[in-house]
C-alpha cells in the first residue's frame, strides 16, 4: 500500500486540515512554503495519466476543497498557488496523484528550472 493510502486509513499519522468520503488534505511533512497542504483523493489513483472521465466530478470537487482550505487558513484573498507533478520529469515522487498548495508568502513566478 502507498505512502498516501496508509495516511487515508490512519496507519500513518498526519497534520490533517480536511477530510471527507472523497478526499483528504494534511500538511506536507517538508513544506516548501510557510502553508504547504496537500489534498489527494482517497482513492488510489497514481498519477493525472491515470485520470478517466469518471474521475471529473473528483478532481472538480479537489479544487473546491482547495478553495475552502484556503478560506479557513485566511489566504484566499491575498492568494495561492495549486501544483500537480506527473511522473518523473515532473518531479512526482509519490505515485497517489496529489494537489500541492502552496501560500503564505509572495510566491513568484514560477520558474522551472
Ligand atoms: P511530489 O514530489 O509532487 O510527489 O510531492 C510529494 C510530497 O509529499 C513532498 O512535498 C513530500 O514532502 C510530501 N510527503 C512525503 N511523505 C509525506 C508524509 N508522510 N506526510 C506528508 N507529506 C509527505
Ligand atoms: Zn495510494
Amino acid at each position: 500500500m502507498c505512502i498516501f493510502c496508509k495516511i487515508v486509513n490512519k496507519e500513518i499519522p498526519a497534520k490533517v486540515v480536511y477530510e471527507d468520503d472523497k478526499v483528504m488534505a494534511f500538511h506536507d511533512i517538508n513544506p516548501q512554503a510557510p502553508i504547504h497542504i496537500l489534498i489527494i483523493p482517497k482513492e488510489h489513483i497514481p498519477t493525472v495519466n491515470d485520470l478517466e472521465e469518471n474521475h471529473k466530478e473528483l478532481i472538480g470537487h479537489i479544487f473546491l476543497v482547495a478553495k475552502k482550505i484556503a478560506k479557513e487558513l485566511g489566504v484566499d484573498e491575498k492568494g495561492y498557488r495549486m501544483l500537480v507533478n506527473c511522473n518523473s520529469d515532473g518531479g512526482q515522487e509519490i505515485y497517489h496523484i496529489h494537489f500541492h498548495l502552496f501560500a503564505g508568502k509572495p510566491l513568484g513566478p514560477m520558474i522551472c528550472k
